[in-house]
């Protein structure tokens, strides 16, 4: 029999939201296409969270390094070579990037390289090649936003931050959220200068308070300077070629400015209009619980949709459209809890509800906190408190929230996140019994 489609599915976009689809999709027996204009891996695997993570550990070295002598190591002419750590971070990208593609090749998931456009309900073009499907997932994803400021087209974002030719001596960051905090770790540590630049007076919007104010102050005490309440004006590029950024109180000389100020969804040019999928005021795509357009046989996921700018989320999502679509196997996503990390140094972590939320919305509620120097930090003369901090509905005496910063915060807070999620008590949580010494043990011995 003739099929009606080319395909039952075209993903738009190779991500980690568009490769789960497809390849669930494909598992489910359902004949797919995903289309993608660079590589195989999107944001996440391309230029985001594993590039990211990687230069994160490149850097702590320095910290590391610095506190081996108080454990005994003498380590003589230590030098960084930023080449060395780039490159085989980017060649980790290529091998993972590789294995994405197996993937799909392997669940016998067609690759149509070059850019799509939607021309119609099931109709795309890629380049001058027409292909039609019966249902079509936009995954495309977001990109950096640049505030339109005179010069900032001299600034870089965290895309070309993965391939720089040397390191800047002196780097200007705009941004206060997750990016601008983890890069500004990143170049602060393997030796730039960093100032960063942030609009209002808190940084990480959206975490508790007291988490960020901890996060602050080690940062400024590491060298970093913060400029808050303050925004970039415009920028001069030099005759010598270094930068002079101009803000309303300050002109700050560098060598690099990078723009982390927000992720917007990619839907221009992408033809969405022909089709009837209506956007929303960012330029995200509208969904509903089920990731369905406005367009009955267009679906939307991860980044591009604008609900939670998440690798795990976007899998989720597309994991879901998948079941529900194609495996017969109706499946929304669970927003609530959502666990999430700033990988700075150190690297902080929350999950459920911060303390001023849980004030708002319960009323009644009990904070617990340990703040302490890490044992490590003891030893290493390192004055670097960490703090954890169990968020309580009075009530109920259920943990509503958990939040933290200090070295490997993020690894303890996924098991924080079972234990929100599950809706267990601080009593439950007190019958644990240690595991001595460790930093996590703090956990169960909060008072
Ligand atoms: P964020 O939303 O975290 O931060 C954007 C920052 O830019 C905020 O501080 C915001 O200020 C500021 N800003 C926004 N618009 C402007 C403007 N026009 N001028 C000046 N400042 C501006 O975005 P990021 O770019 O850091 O990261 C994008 C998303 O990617 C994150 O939200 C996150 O979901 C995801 N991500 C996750 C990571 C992780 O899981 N570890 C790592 C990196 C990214 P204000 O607070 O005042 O709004």
């Amino acid at each position: 029999m003739k099929r009606k489609y080319d395909y039952d599915l075209l993903v738009i976009g190779a991500g980690s939201g568009g490769v789960r689809a497809a390849r669930v999709a494909a598992g489910h027996g359902a004949k797919v296409a995903v289309a993608e204009e660079y590589r195989i891996g999107g944001t996440c695997v391309v230029r985001g969270c594993v590039p990211k993570k990687l230069l994160v550990y490149g850097a702590h070295f320095a910290e590391d390094l610095e506190d081996a002598a108080r454990f005994g190591w003498q380590i003589e002419g230590a030098s960084f070579n930023w080449t060395t750590l780039r490159d085989n971070v980017l060649a980790e990208v290529t091998r993972l990037s590789g294995l994405y593609t197996e993937t799909l090749q392997n669940h016998s998931v067609e690759v149509l390289p070059g850019r799509a456009v939607v021309r119609g309900p099931h109709s795309v073009t890629i380049g001058e090649r027409e292909v039609s499907a019966e249902r079509l997932l936009i995954a495309t994803g977001a990109r950096p936003h640049i505030p339109d400021v005179p010069g900032c087209e001299h600034g870089i974002t965290s895309n070309e931050a993965f391939h720089l030719e040397s390191l800047p001596g002196r780097i200007v960051i705009a941004g206060g959220g997750y990016i601008a905090n983890e890069f500004a770790g990143i170049f602060n540590e393997l030796g730039s200068k960093v100032t960063l630049v942030h609009r209002s007076n808190r940084i990480l919007r959206g975490y508790d308070h007291q988490i960020c104010d901890r996060l602050l102050q080690i940062s400024t005490m590491k060298g970093i300077r913060f400029l808050l309440n303050s925004t970039i004006e415009r920028v001069v590029r030099r005759a010598d070629g270094t930068l002079a950024v101009h803000t309303a109180r300050d002109v700050l000389e560098c060598d690099a400015l990078m723009f982390a100020t927000g992720r917007v969804p990619n839907t221009d040019g992408l033809g969405l209009e022909s089709a009837g999928v209506q956007l929303d005021e960012h330029g995200a795509v509208r969904v509903d619980e089920w990731n369905r357009s406005t367009c009955p046989s267009i679906y939307a996921v991860g980044d591009v949709t604008n609900r939670v700018q998440l690798t795990p989320v976007a899998i989720r999502e597309g994991q879901a459209f998948a079941d529900t679509c194609y495996g017969n196997k109706p499946t929304k996503v669970d927003y609530r809890c959502i666990p999430s990390a700033v990988f700075s140094h150190p690297p902080l972590a929350g999950v459920g509800l911060t303390e001023a939320e849980a004030r708002n919305t319960l009323g009644a509620v009990k904070i617990y906190t340990a703040d302490f120097r890490p044992m490590k930090n003891v030893l290493a003369n390192r004055n670097e408190r960490a703090l954890y901090k169990v968020v309580v509905d009075d009530a109920s005496g259920r943990i509503v929230g958990a939040h933290m910063i200090g070295p490997d915060a993020p690894e303890i807070l996924q098991v924080m996140a079972v234990i929100v999620k599950a809706g267990m008590t601080k009593a439950q949580l007190d019958e644990c019994v240690a595991i001595h010494p460790t930093m996590a043990e703090e956990l169960v011995l909060l008072k």
